[in-house]
């Protein structure tokens, strides 16, 4: 028999994180698959109503993706039972909400400007957003964040932020997860890119932690939308009874477990080495008004004439995304750090 996994206490309440659990996702039993109830993998299968003629994907997928989590332990240095992996990023941020805010009744928060999912997410799960914006530079200010809503049930930081593309100290994060009486969720998704290094290292020292990172981005496969969530074993436990059972389709499973056998490490050198190359030369440009520092793989640049300017690349099959609209990155578009050809093109074109 297996013993339920403890929750841990939030520090800022000394509560249960267990407490902060909607109340019929602790109640719930999930659904129990066929590959829940035997899990070997030689035998005969008659046991899942699965066409028995091999093609390669006759069979349901691993629900548990238990292979994938031992390769993505062994390269984050994380343990399996801390790994949850979802249907790219918006999965896990979708099932935080379902697992920990009752729809109508509690809130979130977060910071302005930054990922749009997060506000998508509470939308969708009827669930109000609180956000506090980020200052001039897109600095963090700790206290005003933490007095905008004390009561609500989440937290989202997005360190490399998007679309500021700046990160925020770990002792601005350490603040946030002794002061806030919620989970907080810290999106690493451009961490690979940053000279600061991830928060993973502390994971087991805060049980109302949830990182995310995704294989969207350095990994070079946003096409095969995994996202990883990495938390204590408890909250890793209610992602996994909470999600559809098969999430994560074979061929995902497959060409991941292939994929993550190459060594990125030099693509994400040069990618950075080409963020700083793109900085420099785009500061120098007459109609770049400021580059904002980046530790991602994107930068955001002001300028006089975004609409503009942004128009003019279109034409020229070069697209950017304009954020000038959004509060805070007025006169700017975000441009993602291409291949050097691509970055020289860019540069050509302003
Ligand atoms: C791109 C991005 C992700 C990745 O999302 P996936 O669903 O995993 O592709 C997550 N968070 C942020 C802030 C991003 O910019």
């Amino acid at each position: 028999m297996k013993t339920e996994p403890t929750a841990g206490l939030v520090p800022a309440t000394g509560r249960l994180v267990s407490e902060l659990v909607r109340e019929n996702i602790r109640a719930l039993s999930p659904y129990s698959t066929a590959r829940d109830e035997y899990v070997g993998e030689l035998g005969v299968f008659l046991d899942a109503n699965e066409n028995p003629y091999d093609n390669g994907l006759n069979r349901y997928p691993d629900p548990y993706q238990r292979q994938l989590k031992r390769r993505l332990a062994e390269i984050r240095g994380a343990a399996v039972e801390n790994i949850f992996v979802g249907n790219g990023s918006d999965e896990v941020i979708d099932l935080a909400f379902r697992v920990f805010c009752t729809p109508g009744v509690d809130c979130a928060l977060s910071v302005a400007p930054t990922y749009g999912m997060y506000r998508v997410a509470a939308a969708t799960n009827d669930v109000r957003m609180v956000e506090v914006q980020l200052g001039e530079n897109f600095e963090l200010d700790t206290d005003r964040l933490l007095a905008a809503a004390p009561e609500a049930k989440l937290l989202f930081i997005c360190s490399p932020n998007n679309p500021s593309g700046n990160s925020f100290p770990h002792e601005q994060l350490r603040r946030l997860l002794s002061s806030f009486g919620g989970m907080v969720v810290l999106d690493e998704a451009y961490i690979d890119f940053s000279s600061r290094a991830s928060f993973l290292a502390e994971l087991d020292r805060w049980p109302n932690l949830v990182i995310l990172q995704t294989l969207s981005k350095a990994w070079g496969m946003a096409g095969l939308r995994l996202g990883l969530a990495f938390a204590s074993s408890y909250v890793t436990g209610l992602f996994t009874r909470v999600k559809y059972p098969y999430n994560i389709n074979a061929l995902a499973q497959r060409t991941a477990l292939e994929r993550l056998a190459t060594d990125v490490a030099p693509q994400v050198r040069e990618i950075v080495s080409e963020r700083r190359r793109l900085a420099e030369a785009l500061a120098q440009l007459p109609v770049v008004k400021h580059v904002y520092p980046s530790d991602a793989n994107f930068l955001l640049v002001r300028f006089d004439d975004p609409r503009e300017i942004y128009r003019r690349l279109i034409g020229a099959g070069l697209i950017v995304r304009d954020r000038s609209s959004i509060p805070g990155c007025e006169g700017c578009l975000r441009i993602t750090v291409g291949t050097p050809e691509e970055n020289g093109k860019l540069l050509e074109e302003l």
